[in-house]
């Protein structure tokens, strides 16, 4: 089945249902939402001859016309392809290309020269939202099966190129499906707000809340404000939203800043990084029991574990704080397991790597056989954590196997950095790995052998104008050399303890 169809099934059923609100100002019901979606699908068919199966790329921040365009791309049949605004126009060029997308759609009419989508258009969104009238309301979105390809979701890999990772419209419902199983049930009163980028977990939730008829909120200021998270949450009641650690942290910040409680707001998903049992327990202590946890990656979306809300909360069980500091138990339609590097079972206690099977899990990655044959064994998804299992199935993450720093819940991957540091003309040596951060969880930061006279200023500068700002090392070490082994590669372990001993104080 069609993704959409959800969509189109809420605007037959409960057509005045309110659906899409701009700050807390209703914009579309579900009629209205759905009519724009099918509209914007007739437009692309006739106008841009987007047929099924066609990729289409949207580079855009989050805004009320995201998912009418999402669901728009889904009515005719085609994929969509989100792309994280925050990125350098330069690295959304290279994914739409990598996706071969027939169109781009951005909204602030942002173009990039991009060789390799000859055949490609850029669009801004603006153009397909405001041109349609709607006219194609009884046309439902074109029929899907279930491993038809709906989401091309970018991730980057320990390569430093992203990867396209391909989920089906199966992937999809089965990942929606879950959510009121395993994370929480939701009604037509629920609202979920958009308040981490669209392009990833955020918009991926936006299924769920469709199929129940429940309200979406796209924050004015298009992104991550506190304040305003908990203002919306005050004025529209039951609000739910994902949000990574480092977005709780400052919600709970603001919240005791402003002497309030989280009035209005139904739970706060977390996830996409380590949330510090620290954290957890003050987010409780000034928000209350609103928290609910899940783990996934993009190869298997929010889909792996999850633990909930009474787990989190209720600090008298026995076993409060382990469960606290696990990930939860298996979601409803995954198996998990932790492998030895045979991928034999191990048994609970032992740490290896989890792996993943089930109804959530990619097909692959897009035009890229040999990453997906080493990703998925035997329908086992290699995750690339380590963690180990309980007797009940609680899973503990004790470490990443892959080299990735999560900052603010974002994953960034040193090889890309060290690759844009690698080419300035005076720098000889280069290693980039992350830094603990009481705010970001990590940092980025660069070990790096240069001329005497460079400054970070001129680093900075330098990376400013080839990748996106968030990748940017907030610190440079600079040495004489860098450790490597016997093969002459740089030993990160190395350059870790050597952070380590600098913020003990005792070496400089
Ligand atoms: P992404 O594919 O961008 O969603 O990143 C997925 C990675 O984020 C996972 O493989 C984990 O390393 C990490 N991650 C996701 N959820 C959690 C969580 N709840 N706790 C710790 N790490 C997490």
């Amino acid at each position: 089945m069609n993704i959409a169809n959800w969509l189109h099934d809420q605007a037959r059923c409960h057509p005045q249902r309110p659906a899409l609100f701009h700050g807390a100002e209703q914009v579309a019901d579900y009629r209205a939402f759905a009519d724009h979606a099918a509209t914007i699908g007739g437009l692309l068919r006739e106008r841009h001859g987007v047929v099924p199966g066609d990729r289409v790329a949207l580079f855009m921040k989050n805004g009320v016309d995201y998912l009418p365009l999402m669901h728009g791309i889904w009515w005719t049949g085609a994929v969509v392809v989100p792309v994280n605004a925050k990125l350098h126009a330069a690295e959304a060029a290279w994914i739409a290309g990598n996706a071969e997308s027939k169109l781009v759609i951005t909204d602030d009419g942002r173009t990039f020269q991009n060789p390799s989508l000859e055949s490609g258009v850029e669009l801004a969104a603006g153009d397909l939202v405001a041109s349609g009238t709607p006219t194609a309301r009884t046309q439902p979105p074109h029929p899907r099966r279930a491993e038809d390809l709906a989401w091309l979701f970018y991730t980057s890999g320990t390569t430093g190129r992203s990867k396209g990772v391909m989920l089906s419209h199966g992937n999809l419902v089965a990942m929606a499906l879950c959510y009121p199983v395993d994370v929480e049930p939701v009604t037509g009163d629920d609202a979920l707000l958009y308040a981490a980028p669209m392009s990833h977990g955020a918009g991926l939730y936006n299924f769920i809340f469709v199929r129940a008829g429940a309200r979406h909120v796209l924050p004015v200021s298009r992104g991550f404000d506190a304040a305003e998270v908990l203002d919306l949450a005050r004025r529209l009641d039951r609000v739910s939203l994902f949000a990574a650690p480092t977005m709780v942290k400052r919600m709970v910040a603001e919240a005791r800043r402003q002497g309030e409680h989280g009035e209005g707001l139904k739970s706060v998903v977390y996830g996409g990084a380590p949330m510090y049992t620290a954290d957890i327990r003050e987010a409780l202590s000034v928000l209350g029991p609103r928290f609910i946890q899940i783990y996934g990656q993009g190869e298997s979306p929010m889909t792996i574990t999850a633990l909930d809300r009474r787990r989190i909360a209720d600090h008298e069980a026995p076993d409060w704080e382990r469960h606290l500091a696990s990930v939860g138990r298996a979601q409803s339609c995954v198996d998990v397991r932790v492998v030895d590097a045979q991928m034999r079972p191990l048994p609970p206690g032992e740490s290896g790597e989890v792996v993943v099977r089930g109804l959530t899990v990619m097909a692959g990655y897009w035009r890229n056989d040999d990453a997906s044959r080493d990703t998925l064994v035997d329908g086992w998804l290699r995750t690339g954590d380590i963690g180990f299992l309980d007797e009940q199935g609680f899973l503990t993450l004790t470490d990443r196997s892959k080299d990735v720093i999560i900052s603010g819940g974002t994953n960034i991957y040193p090889r890309e950095v060290e690759e844009v540091l690698a080419q300035h003309p005076a720098i000889t040596e280069v290693s980039v790995i992350g830094e603990r951060d009481p705010e970001w969880g990590e940092i980025v930061v660069a070990f790096v052998v240069a001329d005497d006279n460079i400054k970070a200023e001129e680093l900075n500068l330098w990376f400013s104008e080839r990748m996106a700002s968030f990748k940017k090392p907030k610190k440079y070490y600079f040495r004489d050399d860098l450790p490597k082994n016997s093969y002459g590669k740089i030993l990160k372990t190395e350059l870790r303890k050597q952070l380590e001993v600098l913020s003990d104080g005792t070496v400089s």
